[in-house]
């Protein structure tokens, strides 16, 4: 059996000052505690933060929306803001998981998932991610799951949270308190490429806490879409998705957003692709033309060759969806 120390402190000082190099937050425990039951983690500290409060989702005077740690990935879903104002964050959120795990997943937790890469979750196989050095299995081994964007020769395993793919597309920032006081870093930088260390996963220093996630201020006037490709129809990981946000000006796009999971090692903006989004008519050729470019530095496996098309796919029906409804509305008005 391997123990731990369980504290619960009810403020946030105090959960920093308990919270070390080798120790673990908890919130809803579902990615934690699998990995310790299965020795991928050995915290020798857990510290509780359901006494801290972090719970609530508040609209700032500039528009932004800020969410709590704890706000849990079900009442995220189904707020009333998010549903108007983010409905990609919300169809993310309930593409994930089950009902039970979206109750007990938080936000921060959510934004801290670790990967699912099978190598990393059992500890007889060599995993770089897991034990700095030993080599990456999935590089030689079976990798249908793996990354195609963004790998290294270190690790490819690709980042698993749609919730995080949506929040990519949206824009905003995390916000960490550490023992040095409080500091705000890009949602967009907050995830790291593996490179040469893939142990290395978030820009986090090891007395620091996520506190909130802020999502910039909606845009006005969008559509947005999230979809999700995967080998059945529920509680499945995604193999592609994508999160896409559009506005028109007539039948040309004005601004895209355009985010993707199940084929990267990190929630991942196709900027190449919005670039040559902006100003084009807002067509399929436009979109497939768009979705090459968001593949061009791809780098597939002997096994996953196929996501390069399925990403391909899910940015041109993404955006298909989105324009669509953002034609059905102008017939309305
Ligand atoms: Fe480990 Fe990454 Fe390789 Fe998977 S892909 S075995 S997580 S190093």
């Amino acid at each position: 059996m391997r123990t731990f120390e369980l504290t619960r402190p009810t403020a946030i000082g105090d959960a920093l000052e308990h919270h070390g190099a080798r120790d673990a937050f908890i919130g809803g425990g579902t990615n934690l505690i699998d990995l310790v039951k299965l020795g991928v983690m050995r915290p020798e500290q857990v510290v509780d933060i359901n006494g801290l409060g972090l719970d609530d989702i508040e609209t700032l005077d500039d528009g932004r929306v800020r969410i709590g740690a704890r706000v849990s990935n079900a009442d995220l879903a189904r707020d009333d803001r998010i549903m108007r104002d983010y409905p990609v964050l919300s169809q993310a959120l309930l593409s994930g998981a089950s009902t039970s795990l979206r109750n007990m997943a938080t936000t921060a937790g959510n934004v801290m998932q670790r990967t699912r890469c099978p190598y990393f979750r059992d500890t007889a196989m060599p995993c770089n991610k897991r034990s700095p050095g030993s080599g990456c299995s999935a590089l030689t081994g079976i990798n249908r799951n793996h990354a195609v964007l963004g790998g290294s020769e270190a690790c490819i395993a690709v980042h698993p949270s749609d919730m995080c793919v949506a929040m990519a597309a949206i824009g905003g920032t995390v916000v960490l308190e550490g023992r040095k006081g409080q500091r705000e870093v890009p949602f967009a930088d907050f995830h790291l490429l593996p490179e040469r260390h893939p142990e290395k996963e978030h820009d986090l220093h090891d007395d620091e806490m996520i506190t909130h996630v802020i999502l910039d201020a909606p845009q006005a006037g969008a559509a947005s879409n999230y979809l999700k490709l995967r080998d059945r129809a529920s509680y499945e990981f995604a193999l592609a998705s994508c999160a896409a946000i559009l506005t028109l000006d007539g039948d040309t796009v004005s601004s895209v957003r355009l985010a993707l999971g199940g084929v990267a090692t990190k929630p991942w903006r196709a900027l190449d692709a919005e670039a040559a989004l902006v100003g084009m008519e807002a067509t399929t050729d436009s979109f497939e033309h768009a979705a090459v470019l968001a593949f061009q530095g791809a780098v597939p496996q002997s096994g996953n060759a196929f996501k390069v098309t399925l990403g391909q796919q899910a940015i041109v029906r993404s955006l298909r969806d989105a324009a669509r409804a953002l034609k059905a509305q102008g017939d309305r008005s």
